[in-house]
């Protein structure tokens, strides 16, 4: 996993650094799953606070995470799957919140793009979530 973990660094012209191969770290064991900012506080109790939120900053900017919305209070990052780079993030995708266990995943299958909207209008951003139960505490 370490070798994906740099190749995605390196893909996306970053440098490696402690924090940033374990923040990657995480969220690529979370497979698809968003991982609250507090999670991850709480997963790198040793991290200091600023540079988990650069670190944050610089991969939502870089195009390898993005930030979901979901309805609990706090912003959840998952890792981009849609070749986003800098500046250009193209997760079109819903994301479903489980009511039951908490948890935030990535829906790929489901694609945001198709939306129609009046003439005039422009979207740059959607945040599409689905709540119910998921696979595990339906
Ligand atoms: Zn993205
Ligand atoms: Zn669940
Ligand atoms: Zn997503």
């Amino acid at each position: 996993m370490n070798d994906s973990i740099e190749t995605l660094l390196k893909q996306h012209q970053l440098r490696r650094t402690p924090m940033r191969l374990e923040v990657l770290r995480i969220l690529m064991e979370g497979g698809n799953e968003a991982i609250a900012h507090p999670e991850l506080e709480r997963r790198l109790p040793n991290a200091d606070r600023i540079t988990l939120y650069r670190t944050l900053k610089a991969f939502e900017e870089k195009g390898l995470v993005h930030q979901v919305v979901d309805s609990g209070n706090a912003a959840k990052y998952a890792l981009c799957r849609d070749h986003c780079t800098e500046h250009q993030h193209h997760d079109d995708h819903a994301h479903f919140h489980c009511q039951d266990c908490g948890k935030t995943v990535c829906l790929d299958t489901v694609s945001t793009s198709t939306f129609q909207v009046p003439t005039g209008f422009k979207v740059s951003q959607t945040h599409l979530v689905l709540e119910g139960t998921c696979s595990n505490c339906g």
